[in-house]
């Protein structure tokens, strides 16, 4: 059980998806700092000085604040911040997107170019002149 644990740790995949899920909430809280602390301050300024993470809809009683809201217990609808979080998704999501791009790139330029040889059907280096596996003479191309 304990060895079939250690085997399970010790896969690359696991180790992996550990670092990425680490990376990924690491990630996660830069953006949403830099959506809450630095985006969102300019765009509630050009707006008319409106504080996202402010905005609310009581639905009960007035209140002038989210806080003073909060602290009557009265039940309200944080839109302000619901913004916030989908502006972070989007942020998060086109990050993603520019770093799936690239890596898909890298990808691309790693794998060595290959041809099948005609005779044994195997995959070979497109350069080969004569095949690794069955050792025929290939045409050159
Ligand atoms: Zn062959």
């Amino acid at each position: 059980m304990i060895k079939e644990f250690k085997e399970f740790i010790a896969r690359g995949s696991m180790l992996d998806l550990a670092v990425a899920f680490v990376m990924g909430a690491a990630f996660g809280k830069i953006i949403t700092s830099l959506v809450n602390d630095v985006v969102m301050p300019v765009v509630g300024l050009l707006l008319g000085k409106v504080d996202f993470s402010n905005l609310f809809i009581s639905l009960s009683g007035n209140y002038k604040t989210l806080d003073e809201a909060v602290k009557a217990g009265a039940p309200v609808i944080k839109y302000g911040v619901f913004i916030n979080s989908i502006i972070d998704f989007v942020i998060v999501g086109f990050v993603m997107f520019l770093i799936v791009k690239q890596a898909n790139r890298f990808k691309k330029a790693e794998a060595p170019a290959v041809k099948t040889c005609e005779f044994c059907g195997t995959n070979i280096p497109a350069a080969a002149v004569r095949c690794p596996n069955c050792t025929s003479q290939l045409a050159q191309e």
